[in-house]
C-alpha cells in the first residue's frame, strides 16, 4: 500500500528513471492501470476494498469519522453514536467491520501485517510492527521525520517474506504524510516513492534467491490521490454562524447539538441534522433548512452536496443547480436537472455495476454513481454528504499542524489510484480496487 501515491505521479517518476526496479518489475515485467477507489477517498475505509472486495457504506464504516443518527437518538453516548478513527477510537475499526465480509486476513491462515490498522485476522506475533508502530508514528510526526517509518517497514517486511506467508500487508505511509505536509511532487514526497523502489528491489531480489518469486504476487497500489491545499472552510464555524449549535469531533460534548458535522481525509463530510430522529431525505431538508444549506452550496469550498430524495434517488447539488443519481433495483443512472455536476450525458437504461463504471471513469468524477450508491446504502452517510473543491478543504479548527494536502472528495484527483503487479496479463484495464480483492484471492487459492 503506497499509501496515498497519485498515478501520474508515479507515471512520471518511472518515465524519468527515478523507479527503476517499478518500472522492471512491474510496469515492464507485469502491469500497471489506473484505478479507483472508494468515496470517501479517505485512509482506512480505502483499505478495505482491498482486504474484503467491499465498500465502505457496506461495513457502515463511511469515513475516518462517522455519525450514527439511529444509534444517537437511542443513547447519545452508547458506542456506536459516532466514531473517529483518528486518536483512541482507532481500535474499534477491526468489530466495526461487517463480519460477514471477511478480510483477507480473516481467509488465510498465515498473514503477516506491517502499520495497516486494520488487524482483524492477523495473529498478534504476525502483526509486525504492533510493538513500534505508535511511538515510531508519534515520533516521526513531532519531528517531521517521516522517512524512517517507511524504512523501518520495509525492515519488517524482509522478515515477512523470510516467513511461509499466504498473505503480507505493507503500508509505506510517507507519501501521503509528505503530500500533506509539503506538496505531492516535493522532493521528500519523490523521495518517499525512491523508498518504496528501493524496497521492491530488495524484497524481489531476496524471492528470487529463495526460489519463490514465480510463485509471489505483489500488487502495489494507493487508496487515494491528493490534491495542494489553498483554502479552508471550516464547517463547523459556518454552522454556528447560521445559528446552530454543532457536534463535531473533538467537542462532542455540545449540549443540545442541531447539525453533527463529520469531517473525512479534509475534503469529505456528512452532516446530519438532528432536529429528526430520522433520516431526513431532500425535500423535507430544504423545507427545514432550506436557507442553511442554500448559502452552503454557495461557499467557493464546497463542489457538490448529495442527499437522499423522495424517489428513492440522491441528488447531486451544486451552486448551479440539481442533478440526480438515480438508483434501481436493476442498476444505476444519471439525470440532470437544471445543472450537470458530474458533466454526464443522461443514461437511457439502468447501468450495471461494470457499465457504469466504464461510462464514468474518464469523467471528473470516476465511479461517481456507483459511488454515491454504496455511500448513501449506510445511514451513517449522514443527511447530507458533502465533496469539496479541489484546493479547498473542510478542515476543523483543532487540526494542528495545518494541511497542505487534501483528499477524500470523488473528484479524479483523489479518486484515481495506480495499481501495479509483478505479473504480465493480470491488471488488463482500468478497475476498482474492489477488483484487487478477487485477483489476490485467486493467486493464494490456485
Ligand atoms: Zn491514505
Amino acid at each position: 500500500m503506497i499509501d496515498g501515491a497519485r498515478p501520474d505521479v508515479l507515471s512520471k517518476l518511472l518515465e524519468t528513471g527515478d523507479l527503476p526496479h517499478i518500472k522492471t518489475y512491474f510496469a515492464d515485467e507485469g502491469s500497471f492501470v489506473k484505478g479507483t477507489t472508494c468515496f470517501p477517498s479517505t485512509t482506512g475505509p480505502a483499505y478495505l476494498p482491498y482486504l474484503t472486495g467491499k465498500f465502505p457504506g457496506e461495513h457502515h464504516i463511511t469515513g475516518i469519522r462517522w455519525f450514527d443518527k439511529p444509534a444517537f437518538f437511542q443513547g447519545r453516548w452508547a458506542r456506536n453514536a459516532m466514531r473517529s478513527y483518528c486518536g483512541y477510537e482507532a481500535k474499534y475499526f477491526n468489530d466495526d467491520m461487517d463480519d460477514s465480509m471477511p478480510s483477507l486476513m480473516e481467509t488465510y491462515d498465515d498473514c503477516y501485517n506491517i502499520y495497516n490498522m486494520i488487524t482483524k485476522g492477523v495473529k498478534e506475533e504476525n502483526d509486525l510492527t504492533k510493538e513500534r508502530k505508535t511511538k515510531l508514528y508519534f515520533r516521526s510526526h513531532f519531528k517531521h521525520e517521516h522517512h524512517v517509518v517507511d524504512e523501518y517497514g520495509h525492515e519488517e517486511l524482509m522478515n515477512a517474506i523470510e516467513q511461509d506467508f499466504q498473505f503480507t500487508f505493507a503500508v509505506f505511509p510517507s507519501i501521503d504524510w509528505d503530500s500533506h505536509s509539503y506538496h505531492f511532487e516535493d522532493d521528500r514526497t519523490k523521495e518517499a516513492y525512491k523508498i518504496v523502489d528501493r524496497s521492491v528491489a530488495a524484497v524481489v531480489k531476496r524471492l528470487k534467491e529463495q526460489g519463490t518469486y514465480e510463485d509471489t504476487m505483489i500488487i502495489m497500489a494507493s487508496d487515494h490521490g491528493l490534491t495542494s491545499t489553498h483554502s479552508h472552510l471550516d464547517l463547523g464555524k459556518f454552522f454556528k454562524k447560521q445559528g446552530y449549535r454543532v457536534l463535531e469531533y473533538p467537542s462532542i460534548w455540545t449540549l443540545f447539538p442541531k447539525v453533527a458535522v463529520f469531517i473525512s481525509g479534509n475534503s469529505f463530510a456528512t452532516l446530519s441534522f438532528l432536529d429528526k430522529q430520522e433520516m431526513y431525505d431532500k425535500e423535507a431538508l430544504m423545507a427545514k433548512h432550506g436557507q442553511a444549506i442554500q448559502a452552503f452550496v454557495k461557499e467557493p469550498a464546497i463542489d457538490f452536496i448529495a442527499m437522499r430524495n423522495e424517489a428513492g434517488n440522491i441528488s447531486i447539488i451544486t451552486q448551479e443547480g440539481e442533478a440526480e443519481v438515480i438508483v434501481s433495483e436493476s442498476g444505476v443512472g444519471y439525470r440532470s436537472i437544471t445543472a450537470n455536476p458530474f458533466g454526464l450525458e443522461d443514461t437511457i437504461q439502468p447501468l450495471t455495476e461494470a457499465e457504469a463504471f466504464e461510462y464514468t471513469f474518464e469523467s471528473d468524477y470516476p465511479d461517481s454513481l456507483v459511488q454515491c450508491q454504496q455511500l448513501f446504502a449506510s445511514h451513517r452517510s449522514g443527511d447530507i454528504v458533502v465533496s469539496a473543491h479541489v484546493g479547498y478543504d473542510l478542515r476543523d479548527f483543532w487540526e494542528i499542524p495545518e494541511h497542505k494536502g487534501s483528499h477524500g472528495s470523488l473528484h479524479k484527483d483523489h479518486m484515481h489510484i495506480p495499481i501495479l503487479c509483478n505479473k504480465a496479463g493480470v491488471l488488463t484495464g482500468p478497475m476498482r480496487s474492489t477488483e484487487v480483492y478477487q485477483i489476490i484471492r485467486d493467486h493464494i487459492d490456485q
